[in-house]
């Protein structure tokens, strides 16, 4: 068993941060600094390359061109990919 669960811990689920939830989707997000997985180099998300099309969209990495961000729109809202990426920071 791991220390987060143990007898004194009782995690909650994601409805506990529902309002930092709706705080960090209802801002401009294109001030966010996005950080590389791959190069550590950070960038704000409106600097950063985006490559479209009728499959979505592919904010690449200014300096190694890897994958930070894969957006799509579904019929049910937007799928997004960010396994390239090693963290966004968004401020408030
Ligand atoms: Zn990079």
């Amino acid at each position: 068993m791991s220390a987060e669960a143990g007898a004194d811990f009782i995690p909650l689920d994601g409805n506990a941060v529902a309002g930092d939830l709706s705080e960090l989707f209802a801002r401009d997000v294109t001030t966010a600094t996005i950080r590389c997985g791959s190069c550590g180099s950070s960038a704000e998300i409106g600097a950063v390359r985006v490559y479209g099309g009728a499959m979505g969209s592919i904010f690449r990495c200014f300096t190694c061109d890897t994958a930070v961000i894969r957006m799509v729109r579904t019929p049910r809202g937007f799928a997004i990919d960010m396994r390239g990426a090693a963290l966004l920071l968004v401020n408030t």
